[in-house]
């Protein structure tokens, strides 16, 4: 139970009676609520701790362990995987002091159920008119090709954040060596307009000896958060600053439009701020940034005209930071190349010194020098007819900014290639179909927020009948007469590590003219959100039992708020934009920014796809006995 109290802050379970009465309770008025709770299972001493779901699962000295990493985000957990007869019985946290110590989160212990559902594909689908039916490989390859070969270059790439570094390098050779285009992506989410320069200005090419890492958090005298809700966004980074807080008395500021239960548990400072003005908020500081200060910045900060501009400028007085994206993939993909001005290694499209090196590297004739197309660009190219086809990895249409708007532009005429492990969205939309292995079912490696290299092995070696995205694209490319150069995920790291050194010229930031992303109307509250740990993402389907630990979707307001509009902690309100809207219960929250609702992104009810905002929206707030908004 001291883990409870002294490492996750969640204190209510406790010993309760004495002597050999002594036994382990929870307060009967407050539920023991934690994203931590497994470790208390797995550090019982007696075993009398046990989990739902693995419960008479399976005796331990039948179980066969493998060491992996955590798919789950990007905070990079080593974890010891148990299977038995090919299936997954539990996922253990794994030692690792540097990463995440002896500990792990719930979601990445038992957030593994999602590729046994019903809808997992074991083999190629092929379209037949309004209908995908099974093929055999030949066939969905000819398809593949036929439809490829037919639209030239004019093909956009996305990639989502579940894909292995040797995978997304796969996808970057593959689109500009075989398809010869630079419209590739692994941004599947909103992003703003500096994003791109950013990462490959100030973020790709480091690596864990000159990044910030996780023992520099706990030895930081101050921390700054921005855009960035460690609990939620990366729970092993709220442990390790919990640690610090604790231990070393680490000074920890929220910017934010409220103390989060998450930041109250690291005894940070909040610095109330609305969404949209956190560059203020950080230029604020700047008396207080020094060189042993730490700025944590999200993946949300890009929504935030100029404040990554803002983060890049710390630099230069010494102020340390790091960019954490919440995708397990996301770092290797931006290591790989799969973004539309950089090639792998950092290297720039713009660059023709950087071009020859890769044709020579890759023995490819001629690599393209456009600038290529990004996420939003390929889907709006592919709406107007202006891009000709669509190759998809573990993309979520309901992650993108504008959901309704990306299932319009794969129901085009695109013709719509899929790598997929189930079936969704967008392989529902596509013309080919090619089914790829979970996580468990390869090998390859992941980079965490510390750009530290974490390794993936493979659990279930079963022979299937499905194969790596490295290996499907190795044949398509085979069969259109062009050669990947991999065909295995070994090759693929074999073949990156070859050209990872790279001297020439990197990336200079630029920074958009500020101010498009955010409305300017005065009307309605702002709108803040970020995606909690345990939220109605598909990587948690299965995990019912999870899932059910879920704190429920609230709308949080400060009472001045609540009191404009009458409403209490519990009343019905409901989130206006145009004509959508999402009503939730209220949670009065004190201390809060006035004139802000937050509310989680996907619990329930996606706020993109179906209230259609994002964060720094504006939007109109309707109390059930209200006949207006907030002015
Ligand atoms: S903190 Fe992230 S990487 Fe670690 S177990 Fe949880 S979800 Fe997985």
């Amino acid at each position: 139970t001291r883990f409870g109290a002294q490492i996750s802050g969640d204190d209510f379970i406790s010993l309760a009676e004495r002597g050999g009465l002594s036994q382990i309770s929870i307060y009967a008025s407050r539920p023991y609520e934690s994203l931590f709770s497994g470790n208390i299972i797995q550090i019982c001493p007696v075993g009398a701790l046990t989990s739902v779901d693995y419960r008479f699962q399976a005796r331990p000295f039948d179980l066969v362990s493998t060491t992996s990493t955590c798919e789950n985000c990007a905070s990079g957990c080593e974890l010891r995987i148990d299977h038995r007869h090919f299936q997954v019985k539990r996922r253990l946290a794994g030692n690792d002091p540097e990463v995440n110590e002896e500990w792990n989160c719930d979601k990445g212990r038992f957030g593994f159920y999602y590729g046994r559902q019903d809808d997992r594909l074991t083999h190629p689908l092929v379209r037949r008119g309004d209908e995908l039916v099974p093929a055999s490989w030949p066939e969905a390859i000819d398809a593949a090709v036929a439809g490829l070969q037919a639209a030239g270059s004019s093909v956009g790439v996305l990639v989502g954040g579940r894909l292995t570094l040797e995978n997304a390098f796969a996808y970057s050779r593959f689109a500009r060596a075989v398809v010869g285009t630079n419209s590739i992506d692994f941004r599947a989410r909103p992003y703003g307009a500096d994003e791109a320069s950013f990462l490959a200005a100030h973020v790709v090419g480091q690596s864990v000896a000159d990044a910030v890492t996780y023992a520099d958090l706990e030895h930081a005298k101050k921390v700054v958060l921005v855009g960035f809700e460690p609990e939620d966004e990366s729970p092993i980074v709220f442990l390790r600053l919990r640690k610090a807080w604790r231990q070393n008395s680490t000074a920890i500021t929220a910017i934010a439009p409220f103390l989060s239960n998450g930041s109250a548990k690291m005894g940070a400072t909040l610095l109330p701020t609305p969404p949209g003005h956190e560059v203020e908020a950080l230029n604020g500081l700047a008396d207080q940034l020094d060189a042993e200060t730490i700025v944590l910045v999200g993946e949300r900060a890009s929504l935030v005209p100029g404040l990554l501009a803002a983060v890049a400028k710390l630099s230069a007085r010494d102020v340390r930071w790091a960019w954490i994206p919440r995708r397990a993939g996301e770092l290797a993909a931006l290591e790989a190349g799969c973004l539309p001005g950089l090639l792998p290694g950092g290297r720039l499209v713009s660059d023709a010194r950087a071009r020859v090196d890769l044709q020579a590297a890759w023995g490819a004739a001629h690599l393209p020098e456009d600038a290529g197309l990004d996420a939003q660009a390929i889907l709006q190219a592919a709406d107007s007819g202006k891009l000709k086809a669509l190759i998809a990895a573990g993309v979520d249409l309901d992650d993108m900014v504008h959901p309704a708007e990306a299932r319009d532009s794969l129901m085009s005429n695109v013709f719509v290639v899929s790598l997929e492990q189930r079936r969704s969205s967008v392989t529902r939309a596509a013309d080919v179909v090619f089914p790829v292995a979970l996580l468990e079912e390869q090998n390859g490696t992941f980079i965490n927020w510390e750009h530290r290299v974490r390794p993936v092995r493979a659990v279930n070696t079963r022979a299937s009948n499905v194969m790596t995205d490295v290996r499907v694209l190795a044949a398509l490319a085979d069969a259109m007469g062009a050669d990947l150069g991999m065909r295995s995920p070994a090759h693929a790291k074999a073949a990156l590590d070859e050209i990872s050194d790279w001297e020439g010229a990197r990336a200079q930031f630029t920074a958009s003219a500020g101010g498009a992303e955010l409305t300017d109307s005065a009307e309605g509250v702002l709108l803040a959100s970020w995606r909690t740990a345990l939220d109605d993402s598909r990587c948690l389907d299965g995990a019912e039992t999870l899932k059910r630990t879920a704190p429920g979707a609230v709308a949080r307001i400060s009472p001045a708020t609540a009191a404009g509009l009458g409403v209490s902690s519990g009343d019905a309100l409901t989130l206006v934009n145009g004509g959508a809207e999402v009503t939730l219960p209220a949670a009065v929250t004190a201390g809060m920014v006035d004139g802000v609702v937050w509310a989680p992104m996907n619990v329930g009810v996606s706020l993109l796809a179906t209230l259609q905002a994002r964060p720094g929206d504006r939007v109109r707030l309707v109390a059930d006995h209200s006949a207006g908004g907030v002015a």
